[in-house]
């Protein structure tokens, strides 16, 4: 990867990191202390599907914050292996890097590792009825 577009892709992870940090964990709500004085049976299932939702939105928030990390350390590092696929070795699409900076595997590559379970996937659960 070139010094300029690694400055730019440094620069985005940068002000990617700022806004991850800034937005913070987001807050899980707690159970509700009044649900004995009134007991709604719909009260405690809702509650804890929000806990859940809010908790694996801070686990995406973690991983996220974690690559961005990794990139810039292999920016300020390696720079020329920056963007460059860490499975086949390729270059990945500059379009795919700007949209996502802290990627390190290629379109293919990322699917691939998805089909054999290597990452989790929003599709693992279709895959695991082939
Ligand atoms: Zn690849």
């Amino acid at each position: 990867m070139d010094a300029a577009t690694c400055a730019q892709m440094r620069e985005r992870l940068l002000s990617l990191r700022d806004e991850l940090i800034a937005k913070g964990k987001e807050s899980i709500p707690p159970a509700r202390t009044d649900a004995v004085a009134q007991p709604d049976e719909d009260e405690a299932p809702l509650t804890e599907m929000t806990q859940s939702i809010a908790s694996s939105r801070n686990r995406e928030r973690a991983q996220k914050l974690a690559a961005i990390r990794e990139a810039l350390l292999l920016i300020d590092e390696d720079p020329e292996e920056y963007g460059m696929c860490e499975d086949c070795e390729e270059p990945i699409k500059r379009r795919r890097l700007e949209l996502m900076p802290w990627v390190s595997v290629c379109v293919q590559c990322q699917e691939k590792r998805e089909r054999d379970g290597r990452v989790p996937s929003s599709r693992r659960n279709l895959t695991d009825y082939r």
